[in-house]
């Protein structure tokens, strides 16, 4: 049976004991545990013309099975969300690698034993080597700013090499700010790695899935409990009852099709959008990708380069060497970051962290704390930096709990 997809003019809200909006991971995770193991009907409210969020995939033109959102790698060292999405797709093994492009020459990223032979020549790697096993140990993983705060000359030699060549361009183009003004979370995401594993992520299970994303959202969103609304923005359909006309004023009730609706409400969008940004937009920032297809079998030597010193975009990512697919020709993707205006034609991918940020989110989410059946979750309704796996770990633990009180 595949997805139920409905017109939401012609639903009957009452039909359904649990309303989704947003069919990612975060939606389509707990939409799928609601129906199955709570035999509740479910209905999932989606504003883009199809399922799976941002790790919708599709054939392009050139017959190459492209990522529309920016590249996803699936990683995690949580073996119950592998466990849980192989029900739904096999997966293939892939290991990812990034190469910075450094003036025409590649240094491999994460920074590794193998980046500062080719950054400083053999001879002195080999002495900054011993220096930072030394400090650090065989193996460890450090990030810039720890390797930053080092009172040492030869630390300091290399935490400026790898800050200016590896992390202040790319920093400054994805962000508009210098890692200093960062949250410090977001550069600790790729540490310097005193080893020669030259791969992305090094967790447990890695890899992507056989058919691709969308073939794996289908899977999990084919259930007869499940009904899909496409191209319908939450917005639009919920209307929004306050304790009183004030601007801080909690919301008091959710109607659909006129009804309050009383069952689990699970939000996985924008939280300030839902109430059409009263306390000014959340920033965000966001990205428009440029495709390009090739006549040629592979034009990169691994699945992305990073432009750390050079170029407007950000990184360069080549599909084929992620999904496995063999044709005699090759797409990939330029990534140019933007900063987020306009919500009817751009699509916040990151939250901006830092503290005064997390206090406007939080003004919008005392709007909605005290409703017990409104579920903010996901990197858009929590205004968090999240990958995947954590997004399916919270959605099942979500559904847990939405489960044990009903
Ligand atoms: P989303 O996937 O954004 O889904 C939210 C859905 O809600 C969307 O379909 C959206 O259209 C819908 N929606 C939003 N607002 C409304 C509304 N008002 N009404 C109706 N529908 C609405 N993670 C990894 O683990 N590995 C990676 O390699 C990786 N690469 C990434 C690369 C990029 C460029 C980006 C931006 C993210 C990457 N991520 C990666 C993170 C990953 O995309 C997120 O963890 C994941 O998308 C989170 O799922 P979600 O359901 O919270 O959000
Ligand atoms: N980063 C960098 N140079 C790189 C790779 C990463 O400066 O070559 C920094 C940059 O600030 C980026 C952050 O580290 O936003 C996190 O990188 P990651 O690859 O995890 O970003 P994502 O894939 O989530 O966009």
């Amino acid at each position: 049976m595949p997805v139920q997809y409905r017109d939401y003019r012609h639903i009957a809200i009452g039909d359904y004991q649990a309303v989704v909006v947003g069919s990612g991971f975060a939606g389509s995770v707990v939409a799928r545990q609601l129906a199955e193991q709570g035999g509740m009907r479910v209905l999932i409210i989606e504003k883009r013309p199809h399922i799976g969020g941002n790790m919708y995939d599709e054939v392009d033109e050139a017959g190459i099975l492209v990522h529309r959102y920016g590249p996803h790698i699936f990683h995690t060292n949580n073996r119950e969300v592998f466990e849980y999405l192989l029900r739904f797709s096999e997966f293939i093994p892939y290991q990812h690698r990034v190469l910075a492009n450094w003036y025409g020459t590649y240094l491999p990223v994460p920074f590794n034993k193998t980046s500062l032979e080719i950054a400083f020549g053999m001879k002195r790697a080999l002495t900054l080597n011993d220096k930072l096993v030394d400090a650090f140990g065989e193996g460890r993983k450090v990030t810039i700013n720890e390797l930053r705060s080092q009172n040492d000359s030869e630390l300091s030699e290399i935490a400026d090499f790898v800050y200016r060549n590896v992390f202040l361009y790319y920093t400054q183009k994805q962000w508009g700010l210098t890692p200093d003004e960062v949250d410090p979370s977001v550069t600790a995401r790729v540490p310097v790695s005193i080893s020669r594993d030259d791969r992305y992520f090094q967790d447990a299970y890695q890899g992507m899935p056989k058919d691709g994303y969308t073939a794996l959202f289908e899977n999990l969103l084919d259930h007869e409990n499940i009904d899909v609304c496409l191209n319908i923005e939450a917005e639009s359909v919920f209307d929004l009852e306050f304790e009183s006309m004030a601007e801080d004023a909690k919301i008091s009730s959710i109607k659909l099709h006129d009804m309050p609706f009383e069952g689990p409400l699970v939000y996985t969008g924008p939280l300030d959008e839902l109430f059409l940004s009263r306390f000014g937009r959340l920033p965000y920032r966001s990205l428009d990708f440029v495709y390009e297809t090739f006549d040629a079998e592979r034009v990169l030597p691994c699945g992305t380069v990073n432009y750390t010193v050079t170029e407007d975009f950000t990184r360069i990512t080549e599909f084929k060497h992620m999904t496995g697919q063999k044709c005699a020709n090759t797409t990939i993707m330029k990534e140019y970051p933007r900063e987020y205006n306009d919500p009817k034609t751009q699509i916040p991918y990151y939250a901006i962290i830092n503290d005064e940020n997390n206090a406007h989110y939080e003004r919008y989410r005392a709007l909605t704390s005290h409703l017990p059946n409104f579920y903010p979750i996901g990197r858009l309704a929590e205004y968090r930096y999240y990958n995947m796996d954590t997004i399916i770990e919270l959605a099942l633990a979500t559904a847990r709990a939405i489960l044990d009180r009903q």
